[in-house]
């Protein structure tokens, strides 16, 4: 029997419909594998990838989504498992109460609950985020109303899969306003 009978099960990349950058390890969703949630998992470097900027530039807004999320955080010191070797701002609920995470941890978001902003505050020693949506069609909608206007410059939004324009049309649009993917019907 070939080895390579079960190929299809190994997944070593992240698909063309999601963000290409050299920090991506792999992703999976529903139209690799019917019925399959959504995983994604990355580094997160000592520098963003256009070093002349910094990790606070590139936030993600306050948005919830239609199912429970995990958000994984994991060090890389095999000497201390419990250090993240940085610091990640998560905010949690419609009040937006920040929360700053310096150790490895697990983070369960309930269906329908707003978090976010997530943003890398600091980087010592590169680390590791899986993320997990349980559902088979991503659901995000933000919640820009909740922030200043200094912050929302900084955050990029996606909305996906709450009746803006098709059922699981998803639009990016970025710090500046400019539309990454996807487009906005209204
Ligand atoms: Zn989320």
């Amino acid at each position: 029997m070939s080895s390579s009978k079960y190929d299809k099960y190994f997944i070593y990349k992240t698909p063309p419909k999601r963000p290409q950058n050299n920090r991506q390890i792999a992703y999976i969703d529903s139209d690799d594998f019917p019925g399959a949630h959504q995983y994604n998992c990355h580094w997160v470097t000592v520098l963003p990838d256009d070093p002349t900027k910094s990790w606070s530039d590139f936030g993600h807004d306050p948005h919830e989504h239609k199912v429970p999320e995990v958000i994984i955080h994991m060090g890389t010191d095999p000497n201390n498992k419990e250090d993240l070797g940085g610091e990640v701002e998560l905010a949690m609920g419609p009040e937006l109460i920040r929360y700053h995470i310096t150790k490895s941890c697990m983070v369960y978001i309930p269906a329908g609950f707003i978090h976010s902003p997530w943003i890398v505050r600091r980087v010592d020693r590169p680390f590791l985020v899986v993320t997990v949506c349980q559902e088979t069609g991503h659901t995000e909608k933000p919640h820009p109303e909740l922030l200043s206007e200094e912050e929302r410059k900084k955050m990029m939004f996606i909305y996906e899969g709450y009746g803006r324009g098709k059922a699981r049309e998803r639009c990016v649009v970025s710090q500046d306003g400019m539309t990454l993917e996807g487009k906005i019907s209204q």
